[in-house]
């Protein structure tokens, strides 16, 4: 894939990059390498000055910043700017609550004494997907340097200008050379680099077949990995549900960032006595929504990331048509330049149409008709992915009742599956393992590193 800014508004080439050489990669190699020796014996308080310098360059750059985002991808600029925002918290957080998290473990051994330390691991290599091109960098690199590994970053090969800018930050911020290195390579090629010894562990946020492809040569490699893979969210609605409540908690969660969230609600599940009332108001909301550049405030409707991503997307709406899904809205490409499609809401949909069992990455809904709140919770566990959920009742205990059935990394009670620094993020089945955010994010690549003190005597 060839490493461009294309912006979706238009298909139109902005700027081409050059793929790294394998000079270029040894080097960022070896400078990540000679980083950590240094990196690794500096003071919690040295990298949290640090991170806070970068989330403080962040905010100070937002516009800018912001406005790459949806030149490269699309994203409505008031949303770019939310992710800006987001972004740099959770680079606060963990500039705040690192040393805290990493903080020696006391244990009450039945003799002597005993604690765990954690210890950084290393060179760690990031892949990261274009949805969220700032955030997702975030949550993986914050926790990692304030542990004092040193990070490469593959990003997206569609949004070259984010990657190179995250790379300024820290650059700018006074980080020493290694400590945050962007790679300009393509995703084909990134499986190679996991064997190099100094390399010490891998995280990716993206498709499956990218993630089942560097997990296997990490696995080879005998080396950490964690994965962040897609999602398909039921968004579940009970009879007792707040109606209109969950109709805009549903196009929010299903239309945010143009549909392409992992933890979007890609599957809405409502109960026979509420699902005419349901389906007729959420598709009164969407239909209508303004279509436009992304970059103008008014627009409610940008274009997906890519014309690739719209081809597929529309690919994925006729497959499912064809094989007997239903178009209650939309469903087909908008009739203008742009990697434009229209909001779509498809029902009808049964086990064998593609709607079922893929991910639909943009402004799909795929609505579903239950008897009650225990099919509700058989559809909603019958699908590969394991990421997010959301149920709505309002009976909050009935909401953890069914959220203790559901088999996903994160279930949200009246609210999208969502996210804040001081939550962990991550799923179960084929949406990937591990855990990024909160103090669980922290811990992914540290080396528990047990510490055992016995009292001198005799080994006799
Ligand atoms: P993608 O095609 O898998 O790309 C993600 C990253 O992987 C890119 O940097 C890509 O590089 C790289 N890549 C591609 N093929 C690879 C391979 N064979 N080996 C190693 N790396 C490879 O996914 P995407 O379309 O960008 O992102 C959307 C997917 O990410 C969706 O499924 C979404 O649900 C998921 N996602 C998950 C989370 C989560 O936290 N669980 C968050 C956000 C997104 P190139 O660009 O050079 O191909």
């Amino acid at each position: 894939m060839a490493i461009q800014t294309i912006n979706p508004f238009n298909n139109l080439v902005v700027k081409t990059f050059d793929e790294m050489k394998p000079d270029a990669i040894e080097s960022a190699l070896s400078k990540a390498e000679k980083c950590f020796e240094t990196w690794r014996k500096t003071s919690y308080l040295d990298r949290s000055t640090l991170l806070h310098k970068v989330a403080q360059l962040m905010r100070d750059k937002k516009d800018h910043l912001a406005k790459l985002i949806t030149l490269e991808m699309g994203k409505l600029l008031a949303q770019s700017c939310g992710e800006i925002a987001l972004s740099a918290d959770i680079i606060d957080y963990y500039a705040i609550h690192g040393e805290h998290f990493l903080a020696n473990q006391k244990l009450e051994p039945e003799f002597g004494s005993a604690y765990i330390k954690s210890s950084p691991i290393g060179v760690l290599l990031g892949v990261e997907p274009w949805n969220f091109p700032f955030y997702q960098v975030a949550r993986f690199a914050a926790p990692n340097v304030m542990i004092g590994n040193v990070v490469l970053v593959k990003h997206a090969s569609n949004v070259p200008q984010c990657a190179e800018s995250i790379e300024e930050l820290f650059r700018e911020a006074g980080a020493p050379v290694g400590l945050y290195t962007n790679l300009f390579l393509s995703g084909s090629k990134i499986s190679d680099l996991v064997a190099d010894p100094r390399i010490k562990g891998v995280s990716l946020t993206g498709s499956e077949t990218a993630g089942a492809s560097l997990a296997a040569a990490a696995g080879k490699a005998v080396k950490k990995s964690v994965l962040e893979l897609g999602g398909s969210d039921a968004f579940i609605v009970l009879e007792d549900a707040d109606i209109d409540q969950a109709v805009a908690w549903a196009v929010i969660g299903r239309m945010n960032n143009t549909g392409q969230c992992c933890v979007a609600s890609k599957r809405i599940i409502a109960v026979d006595a509420i699902a005419d009332e349901f389906l007729k108001k959420f598709t009164s909301k969407l239909t209508g929504l303004i279509v436009g550049d992304p970059l103008d405030k008014d627009t409610q409707l940008g274009p997906l990331s890519s014309e690739g991503a719209a081809v597929q997307l529309a690919d994925q709406v006729k497959r499912s048509v064809d094989a007997g899904a239903k178009i209650v809205l939309g469903g087909k490409r908008i009739d203008r330049p742009g990697a434009f499609i229209e909001a779509t809401i498809l029902t009808d949909i049964k086990p064998g149409i593609a709607a079922y069992h893929e991910e639909l990455f943009g402004p799909v809904a795929s609505f579903y008709r239950v008897k009650n709140e225990a099919e509700a919770i058989k559809l909603a566990n019958d699908s590969p992915f394991g990421l997010g959920c959301s149920v709505f009742t309002s009976d909050t205990k009935r909401g953890e009742r069914v959220a203790d059935q559901i088999d996903t990394g994160m279930v949200f009670i009246n609210h999208p599956t969502w996210t804040q620094p001081d939550l962990p993020f991550g799923g179960t089945k084929g949406s990937g393992y591990g855990r990024e955010l909160s103090a669980s994010g922290i811990e992914e690549f540290v080396n528990k590193k047990l510490i055992r003190t016995s009292e001198l005597a005799d080994p006799f």
